[in-house]
């Protein structure tokens, strides 16, 4: 019988829309496979002692380390990442992610409680076979949000990187073997969400599915998880929203606000996509946002001046065109390249009310809606009006406001007088439909640990 054909997928460079690389593309049985080679491999990884698991993941840090210019040139054309503005970064924080959780093998405490007639005390033991589900607006950053913890707290993994970026997680595969990763521990398999992520999603000998991705999706894999009492972390879209009080430095606020959302293309879970102002500012705002907004260097990947990239494929283009109807709203409009490569430009729609589309909607894309706000109050109200819950930023000089204002938005990360979102040392994830869980800092290792209480009588 003659052997079954591999199936090849082709990856694109979505600023040339030329084929990348082609890949082998796994189906149900691949990812059987891989899960089983993950749970063979778990009880040895779990057995390393923590102080190798930390030198290991030490030396992965290093590894990917002395190969970032590549791994940055290959995210940037797989991408469309701005070499020099995102995607050096990006596989910056890829290391020192390796490295902060090469902290944790050693210090994941239990505690001791007090009792009656014994000892007891908690263990953080691992899950096991862990199932990863990473998408493509940072592939190898959130992969390795998931990845760092997950070795560190002794599991092992089945990683889905997307489909359209799926090179930097295959590198990532055999740059941890070649620095020493005992073959099994981390397995990639590429190949579509319907087929290879539903089957991590409802086998049996995948402990946890740690998803980021879009809410729709997130959802479907609650309910099919929820069969089984899967664990599961969640961290999906969003709808954010910067906060602009008419007593805040507008300079510095609107000089920040061009690259909150237009930053990846607006591919951001975090984009600050709703910008509310008060009112009594919102037409200086807009004068000052317009220079910063016309300025944005939008082009080649792999130009170090580029500050903008083109979007993913053809179709989330045109999807992010959909949201851009009516021409007399378009306040500001950048510039984007003409020829090859899906561009689209920088663009900022004003005034915009709350109830529309393009505020309700996760457009993911370089689209910015202005939304005017009367008081503190209305701001709130405004801010909280979505299903979304992931980031915002508050611009205010007024420092009780502040943190009144911080307190009252329902969202799960948020900057004062700045627009970041993202450290590896801080939590990361969403309140109310923009996820479960937490990625990054102390509180991720939580999601890669069950909590084991033991007795011991000493009567
Ligand atoms: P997506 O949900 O379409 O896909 C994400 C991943 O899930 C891909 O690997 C895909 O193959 C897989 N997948 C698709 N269908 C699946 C299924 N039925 N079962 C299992 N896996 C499946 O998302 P996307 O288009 O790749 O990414 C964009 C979305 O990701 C946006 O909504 C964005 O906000 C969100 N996102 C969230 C965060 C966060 O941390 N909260 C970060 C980045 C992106």
């Amino acid at each position: 019988m003659a052997a079954a054909t591999q199936a090849m997928l082709s990856v694109f460079e979505p600023a040339t829309e030329e084929i990348l690389a082609e890949v082998p593309e796994a189906d149900a049985e691949a990812a059987d496979a891989a899960i089983a080679r993950a749970k063979a491999a778990f009880p040895a990884w779990r057995g390393v002692s923590p102080g190798d698991r930390a030198r290991l993941l030490l030396r992965i840090a290093d590894a990917i380390e002395g190969r970032h210019e590549e791994l940055a040139q290959l995210e940037a054309r797989n991408a469309g990442k701005p070499i020099a503005a995102n995607a050096r970064g990006e596989i910056s924080t890829v290391v020192s992610t390796f490295r902060y959780y090469a902290g944790a093998p050693e210090r994941l405490l239990g505690d001791t409680i007090p009792v009656a007639g014994g000892v007891d005390m908690t263990f953080r033991e691992p899950l096991g076979v862990v199932g990863l589900i990473v998408p493509w607006n940072f592939p190898l950053a959130i992969t390795c949000w998931k990845v760092a913890p997950a070795l560190a707290a002794g599991n092992t993994i089945v990683l889905k990187p997307a489909e359209l970026t799926p090179l930097t997680a295959l590198e990532l595969e055999r740059i941890a073997v070649g620095a020493g990763l005992p073959e099994g521990v981390l397995n990639v398999v590429v190949g579509p969400g319907r087929v290879v992520g539903e089957r991590m999603v409802g086998h049996p000998d995948v402990a946890k599915i740690a998803f980021t991705g879009s809410t729709e999706v997130g959802r479907r894999i609650g309910e099919m998880a929820s069969r089984s009492i899967k664990r599961v972390t969640l961290e999906l879209g969003g709808k954010s929203a910067s906060l602009v009080f008419a007593d805040a430095d507008l300079e510095a606020a609107a000089a920040a606000a061009p690259l909150a959302v237009f930053d990846n293309a607006g591919q951001d879970c975090c984009a600050r996509s709703r910008i509310l102002v008060e009112r009594s500012v919102v037409d200086r705002f807009l004068e000052l946002l317009e220079p910063a907004v016309q300025g944005l260097r939008v082009g080649d990947p792999l130009d170090d001046e580029t500050q903008m990239g083109p979007l993913i494929t053809a179709d989330q283009r045109d999807r992010v065109a959909s949201y851009v109807d009516d021409e007399s709203r378009v306040a500001i409009r950048g510039h984007a390249p003409d020829g090859p490569g899906f561009w689209y430009p920088p663009t900022v729609l004003a005034p915009v009310s709350n109830d529309e589309r393009v505020a309700r909607e996760e457009i993911f894309g370089p689209v910015a809606a202005v939304i005017p706000f009367e008081d503190e109050a209305d701001a709130i109200r405004i801010a909280n009006d979505t299903i979304y819950g992931l980031s915002g930023s508050i611009w205010t000089q007024n420092g009780a406001r502040a943190l009144r204002v911080a307190r009252a938005i329902e969202t799960g990360t948020l900057s004062i007088n700045s627009n970041s979102s993202v450290r590896v040392t801080t939590p990361f994830g969403g309140f109310k439909q923009s996820g479960i869980g937490r990625e990054l800092g102390p509180h991720a290792l939580d999601h890669y640990t069950e909590l084991k209480n033991v007795f011991m009588a000493t009567t």
